[in-house]
């Protein structure tokens, strides 16, 4: 049994090495991380922290906008190097909030002040491969586990802590990654969004965009989606690497679907 999970992490992140190198990136591949949860603990747990997340946080109640980022969401899926879990996303009612965030096992979250930022369907699925990017690399159990430890880990699944899935949830809307994690969800999400069919620059456009927030906004406090990441300069010089990959005139053709993105969110956010 033990034996037949660990096979199963290994080929997993052989998947996720195999995407990558596919993506062209292979240089930048980190050494394989050592990660501590089974997918079916991970699943367990993320269900558990979700449930934590909803009762605090405003679900969006449109049914529709939901709908239609649950839409890109299986889309980006089915493309992912990593489909043993379930990804679904969450649209957050909370417009002056500039974040997005993964829990393990493949629940996710969007602000509805981030999707504001956003002018087409490409530049949202971008943010929602990025986060797809963590959950594919199985980021969730290393960095838990190193934070946590695996025995903590455990006794929530077990139901022997009482409070702490509540004080894991809270950690995790903002949580930080390494950086080597968020290149490698940087270079997942550019090689999904060309695999779901969306121009990969994308990713570029968003991110000149919250680099533009982040000036505006001056020395304020750093917006809690840049905050546990690289600086965004540097994410821009590497995405525009990842972009070289990826035939310019095929890029041309795709359409970001800002028509769509404005009917479908940006007329219904206040
Ligand atoms: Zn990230």
């Amino acid at each position: 049994m033990r034996k037949s999970l660990c096979a199963r992490t290994f080929i997993q992140l052989a998947a996720v090495a195999v995407f990558l190198a596919a993506a062209g990136g292979c240089e930048t591949l980190p050494a394989p991380s050592i990660n501590l949860l089974s997918t079916q603990q991970e699943v367990q747990l993320g269900r558990e922290l979700a449930e934590e997340i909803e009762q605090k946080e405003a679900i969006h109640e449109d049914e529709q906008l939901q709908a239609y980022v649950r839409d890109i969401g299986r889309d980006l899926a089915r493309v992912a190097p990593r489909r043993d879990v379930d990804y679904q996303f969450t649209v957050i009612d909370e417009p002056d909030t500039v974040n997005a965030f993964a829990l393990p096992g493949g629940h996710m979250y969007l602000y509805t002040g981030l999707m504001k930022l956003m002018e087409n369907e490409a530049e949202l699925a971008g943010v929602m491969a990025h986060e797809i990017g963590h959950v594919a690399a199985r980021h969730h159990g290393e960095r838990l586990t190193r934070m946590y430890g695996y025995n903590l880990l455990v006794s929530v699944l077990l139901g022997d802590e009482p409070g702490a899935a509540a004080n894991i949830a809270s950690h995790l809307v903002e949580m930080n990654f390494s950086r080597e994690n968020e290149r490698e969800a940087d270079a997942i999400a550019v090689e999904l969004l060309w695999r779901a069919g969306y121009d990969p620059g994308a990713m570029l456009t968003f991110m000149e965009k919250m680099q533009e927030e982040e000036q505006r906004r001056g020395t304020g406090p750093t917006l809690p989606f840049l905050s546990s990441h690289p600086p965004t300069q540097e994410r821009i010089a590497l995405i525009r690497q990842h972009l070289a990959r990826y035939p310019a005139e095929e890029r041309a053709e795709r359409t970001p679907d800002a028509d769509e993105y404005r009917e479908q969110v940006l007329n219904r956010l206040p």
